[in-house]
């Protein structure tokens, strides 16, 4: 199988081209094809399983996709639990977002607090996040979430096992616009605060263990 057969757009085909990437892995082939349909995913994927393209690419989909914007919130949040994940992830994000408008900003902690409130006014349609930071953000309205399409919770089960069960929660309520997107990831699916947040937070969700 190849990313051509997967329903991603030309200009994503193009870059992945150009980064290299021949052949989707088998989270990318499952995942994909039902994150771009808009559908809800609970997925259990590894480290280096490529999970972080299973996700990104429906995400710039979606962007490419959307009818031109009229609000100023954020679109997509991807939520990690460590910061270096994070800064994984948004290199990622980098490499695809390159050379359109759909900029992204970094929000974790240990850094400058208002330099990130300056970086959320510029109206940044993707925001890669740890969830306590992000939960300080809305506390101080920094940013708001009401026009969010799209919310990934990577690894899961770690941003449970490290306590952040009380800020998933209060971004989720801060992001429940109707026509929101959920995508879980997580090492283990049987794990009981995975089973009791997806159940709360995703809708009718399509299944995937690779
Ligand atoms: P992840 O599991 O998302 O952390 O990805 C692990 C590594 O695999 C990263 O360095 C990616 O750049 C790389 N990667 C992701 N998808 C592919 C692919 N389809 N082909 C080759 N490398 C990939």
């Amino acid at each position: 199988m190849l990313f051509n057969d997967l329903g991603l757009d030309q200009r994503l085909i193009k870059k992945l081209h150009h980064l290299a990437f021949e052949k989707p892995t088998e989270i990318q082939q499952t995942a994909i094809p039902v994150g771009i349909l808009g559908k809800d995913i609970l997925a259990s994927s590894k480290t280096g399983s490529g999970k972080t393209l299973a996700f990104l690419l429906p995400a710039m989909q979606r962007m490419y996709r959307s009818k031109p914007f009229t609000r100023r919130d954020p679109r997509v949040v991807v939520l990690t639990p460590t910061r270096e994940l994070a800064k994984q992830v948004f290199a990622q994000l980098r490499t695809l977002n390159a050379g359109t408008p759909y900029d992204g900003t970094l929000i974790v902690g240990g850094e400058n607090f208002n330099d990130q409130v300056k970086a959320l006014r510029n109206d940044p349609m993707f925001v890669i996040a740890t969830p306590g930071r992000l939960a300080d953000h809305l506390e101080h309205r920094s940013t708001s979430l009401d026009g969010l399409e799209m919310l990934i919770l990577d690894e899961a089960d770690r941003m449970l096992d490290l306590g952040f069960e009380a800020q998933l929660r209060r971004i989720h309520e801060a992001a429940s616009h109707r026509r929101r997107q959920t995508m879980m990831f997580s090492a283990t699916l049987d794990h009981q605060d995975v089973v009791s947040i997806a159940s709360d937070m995703l809708k009718e969700p399509k299944r995937i263990s690779v």
